[in-house]
Parts: C-alpha cells; structure tokens; sequence
C-alpha cells in the first residue's frame, strides 16, 4: 500500500528509483592493548579473508550486471587486502606495540590514507577513499556489523540515511544516485546545502518515518514538494514520471539564460553568486553560469579526514577555485568549525551549547596556528583572480579588528619572504549575530563589504537551533524582525560606500528575492542550481517598484503577511 512521508524540501527535483538503505557511521575504535598477539592477529586475518569473500562476490555481481569494467574498482579493493602496507603495517602493530586489532587497523589506515591524500598525482589521492572503504570492510567483520558502503552502487536508487556527511556526498556516483532521503536535517543543514551545490533531489528530516522504508521498496521523491512516496501506485508512478519530464523540460529551458546578465526589469545590475563547500561544486557554478563565488565554506577541506590540511595542500585549492573562476568574484571564508560542523582531530573540549561556543572567528583567534596557516595559503594564492577574504561569527569590533591584524601580519611576513600578494583583495566579514546587524554602523567603517549568513542570523534572533525539527517553525527569513535587521545591514553599509551580499539561504529563495532587491542588496550567492530561477526573477522586477513596496513589507508584525504581501506583489 503507498505510504507518503514529508519532510523538507531541501533541493529540488523528482527522483524515481529504489531505497538503498545507508547507515553510515565511521567506527572509531579506542585505544587498546592486549595479552594475546597471536590470537588478535588471528582476528585480524580472518576479517581480511572475510572481506575478500565478500568483495569477489560483489565483483562477479557486478561484472555480470554491468561488465567488466564496473567491477575494475572491486579488483583494486582485493589488491589492497594483499598490500603489506596496510595488512602487514597492521600485523606488525599488534604484534609490537600490541594494540587491539581494531585500533591496528584504524592507525595504519589514517597513516596511509594522509599520505595517499598529499600526493600530487589526482588519481592516487582518488585511492584514499578506496583504502578507508576496504578498512572499512575489514573493521566491519572485527566489530561484527554489516558493512555499508556507497562506493559500490551500479544501479539507479534513492539512498534512505540518518544523514550524510561530507564525505558520503563525496563518493556518490550521480550516474546511479538520483536522490537522498535523511531522518534528520533542515533547509540549512550541511546535507541539504551540498544536495543543492551537487543539484541532487533530495528530502531531508523526514524523522524516524524514514527507517521504515524497507531497502529496495519503490520510492517516489518529490523534493520540490517535500514528500517521499513509498511502494506508489501505477497511476501515481505515471503522474510523477510526467511530472518530471515537465520539470527536467524548464530546467533546459532556464539553462537558456546562463549566458545571460544578472539584470532587473528596470536596468540595475546585480551580481548572483554562487557558494561552494569544494573545488567539485565548480562545475555546476560554472554550468549555472554565477557571476561569482559569493561563499566558499572553507570547513569542508578541513572535515572527513584525521589531521589538518597543509599550507600548501589548502593554497593549491584555493588556487585552483580563483583560476576557475577566471577573474570573478571569488569570496573565501575563513574556517568556520563548530556548532554543527565537528572536526574530531581537533580534540575540543565538548560544550553543551556549540553553536553559542567556541565557534569560528573565536576559535581561529584562540587556535591562531590555524587561522594563520589559512590566511597564508589565501594570501599566496591572491594573484591567481579576484579573491575575497571573509570573516565569520563576528560579534564585536575587537574580534574584526584582531583577525585584521594577523591577517596583515601574514601579508607583510610573506612579502618578506619574497612572495607577492595581490594589492586588492577586499576584506569583509559575515553578518550572522544580532550584535552585527546592531552595530553594523561601525562595522561598515572597518571593512570593504559584509555578507549576511542569514541561516544563523535567523537561528540567532529566534533563539532557535537550526538543527531542531521541534523548533523548525522558527526558522522565519520573512519574519519582520529579520527583514530589519537585512535592511539595517544594507542600509549601514550603504553609507559607508560599502556593498553588501547575502550567502545564507535566503538569497536564492524566489519569496525573498523582491524584498531584498527592494531593500538595495548587491550580491545574492546561492546554491548553484537556484541562480538561474532567481535570474529569470529579477529579470521580471523592478527595482526601484520594491523599493517602495518593501517599506509597507518592513512594517508589518508577522511572516505570513509578509508573504502573502510578496506572493500577491510579485505574481509568484
Ligand atoms: C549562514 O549562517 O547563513 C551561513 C551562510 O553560514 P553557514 O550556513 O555555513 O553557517
Ligand atoms: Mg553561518
């Protein structure tokens, strides 16, 4: 019988096909010693044996499903179950420094996949992700839980999670995964922004509801709508396959204006940017054709591995997106670790309330080994385009003026050395605190531009987590009380000569866009996949019109008449 779940539309688009049920938690074993070598190294060869079986089943699987080629990658995986560096490597620590199999195996695998991930050469940093999925494998038969895996899907599914990591996302194959549906999760949680940068269709915190899909049922996603049909009828199989086709038709139709300017019906040029978590969203900001990189989320390279990124590891990246980007607006963050985005390597002590901790900008300022190695890839890499260096979680002047300071520092050091840094990277910082907005005045004065992160400057002013479904009915960007607070930022920067872009959610939402054109906002950046709606938007409104529309907006007391007001005024 069909069963229709709802949860959050996090990125649009239809996607028809079977659940592949993921569940996809990394095991970290303790440290522990043991008395018997021989019968933990016993252990360990038997979970090498066992996966062996289990991967040449997988490979005959694939190869009569999909060919030879397919099943290549499952010939390699049986290599690394042979390769003394990991198998022997791992031998040798039970038995000389007599650690548990498990935590053997963990060590020796960080080891190489660190090495694997510093070389020059793509395709053996490629291998990395086959190494920890072998170990995985390996670790699986010592702890005794089935393994999963999404590195080996050949057949067109929906994968059902808990939630995906940044590493997940990494190995979907796209020619196969056609959507991802997650317990957990909102509009602005990490799986929801990198669905919508990789223009996957995908519906997230639908709640506990979703591990009652069984793996392999027929699944129907329509992320535009937010609902996941399980086991659906024949007539609502052809409903949706129409509805697809119909969907896939305007996305064609809107890649018509990739080419095209970011212009308003009455002649003002706006930039509509795009923000990025890696160098692999490139493709599509460029395939959207963004008129820039309005956020890099820099964290990204920091997360899903076991030790920091190197100085020349994080300007070689860098490097790259500036080049990419051909002489546009590239805006590049700074490390914004915390709240939801853990870093395990970095070992701090647990908060009860990270989001309200030691966060970002605070972090980098107690942790400046971090910050300053950042801020030297970035300088170094300056003359490769137009780069940006923006700050996040500011709250007070001191902080601003504090990372402005080590940032200088950094430039005169290198120019020091003999290493040129661009003379006109502008330096501006986010607006995602109450405090920010407030005293936007005095900021404005201290920067070249602001971009506001509404995703937190929302969380912030509602008091409410963006992680917590119970509290979702805050989440509010059209509340009145957010709108003037954007409008304060704008207006501040505006009198100081500033300009000011968004990078939170908001800036792509179609409802959104005519108050903020009205308002006087520069840079909208947004995922990809949303610059050519809001383009097509903009196309049809007129500035100065919403300028004076969006003063009766400003006034009102609660989202929803500010809605139904936009809705009503902009034919949406
Ligand atoms: C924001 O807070 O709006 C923002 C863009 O930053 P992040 O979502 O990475 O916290
Ligand atoms: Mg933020």
């Amino acid at each position: 019988m069909t069963n229709i779940l709802m949860g959050v539309a996090a990125s649009p688009g239809i996607a028809i096909a079977k659940a592949f049920r993921y569940a996809n938690t990394e095991h970290i074993p303790q440290k522990q010693t043991i008395t018997n070598v021989e019968t933990e190294a016993e252990r360990f060869r038997q979970a090498v044996e066992k996966s062996k079986i289990e991967i040449d089943e997988i490979r005959k699987l694939t190869e009569q499903r999909l060919g030879a080629q397919k099943a290549e990658i499952f010939e390699s995986h049986m290599f690394l179950l042979e390769d003394p560096d990991l198998v022997d490597a791992s031998l040798d620590k039970i038995a000389e420094d007599q650690l548990s199999a498990e935590y053997a195996l963990y060590e020796v695998t960080t080891g190489v996949v660190e090495m694997l991930r510093e070389m020059d050469n793509a395709l053996l940093r490629e291998r990395a992700i086959d190494v920890k999925d072998v170990s995985g494998r390996v670790m699986s038969h010592l702890i005794d839980k089935p393994y999963a895996t999404l590195s080996g899907i050949t057949e067109e599914i929906v994968i059902i999670t808990e939630d995906l990591t940044p590493s997940d996302t990494a190995q979907l194959d796209l020619n196969y995964v056609q959507g991802f549906v997650t317990e957990v999760g909102s509009r602005t949680s990490h799986s929801a922004i990198m669905a919508r940068s990789l223009e996957v269709p995908a519906v997230v915190g639908v709640g506990i509801a979703a591990a009652s899909i069984a793996d392999g049922a027929m699944l129907i996603i329509d992320a535009t709508e937010g609902t996941v049909i399980v086991d659906p009828s024949e007539e609502e199989l052809l409903e949706y396959r129409e509805k697809k086709q119909r969907y896939e038709e305007r996305r064609v139709q809107l890649k018509l204006l990739a080419e095209q300017p970011s212009v308003s019906k009455d002649g003002q040029h706006l930039e509509l940017a795009a923000n990025i978590g890696s160098i692999e969203d490139l493709a599509k900001v460029l395939e959207n054709g963004a008129d820039g990189v309005g956020l890099f989320r820099t964290e990204f390279i920091y997360m899903g591995r076991s030790s920091f990124p190197t100085e020349e590891e994080q300007y070689q990246i860098y490097k790259h997106v500036l080049e990419k980007m051909n002489g546009k607006r590239v805006v590049i963050r700074t490390l914004d670790i915390g709240g939801d985005k853990e870093l395990p390597y970095l070992e701090l002590p647990k908060e009860s309330n990270p989001f309200l901790g030691l966060r970002a900008l605070r972090l980098c300022l107690e942790r400046q080994d971090l910050f300053r190695t950042q801020l030297r890839a970035l300088l170094r890499a300056s003359t490769a385009g137009k780069l940006n260096i923006m700050f996040p979680m500011i709250a007070v002047l001191s902080e601003l003026r504090e990372a402005k300071r080590i940032l200088e520092e950094e430039r005169v050091k290198l120019q020091q050395e003999g290493i040129a840094v661009s003379e006109n990277i502008e330096v501006g910082m986010m607006i995602e605190i109450p405090a920010a907005a407030l005293n936007a005045d005095h900021f404005a004065k201290e920067v070249d531009f602001f971009s506001i992160g509404t995703n937190d400057l929302i969380q912030y002013t509602m008091a409410a987590d963006r992680m917590n479904k119970s509290v979702a009915y805050l989440y509010q960007p059209y509340h009145p009380s957010i709108l003037r607070l954007v409008n304060m930022v704008i207006k501040a920067a505006e009198r100081a000569g500033k300009w000011t872009g968004m990078c939170g959610e908001m800036a792509g939402e179609l409802t959104a866009i005519p108050l903020l054109l009205g308002m006087g906002l520069n840079e909208f950046s947004m995922s990809a996949g949303s610059v050519l709606p809001a383009r097509e938007l903009i196309g049809q409104l007129s500035k100065r019109e919403w300028a004076n529309l969006v003063e009766d907006a400003l006034v009102m007391g609660t989202q929803e008449e500010v809605k139904q007001f936009v809705e009503q005024r902009s034919h949406l």
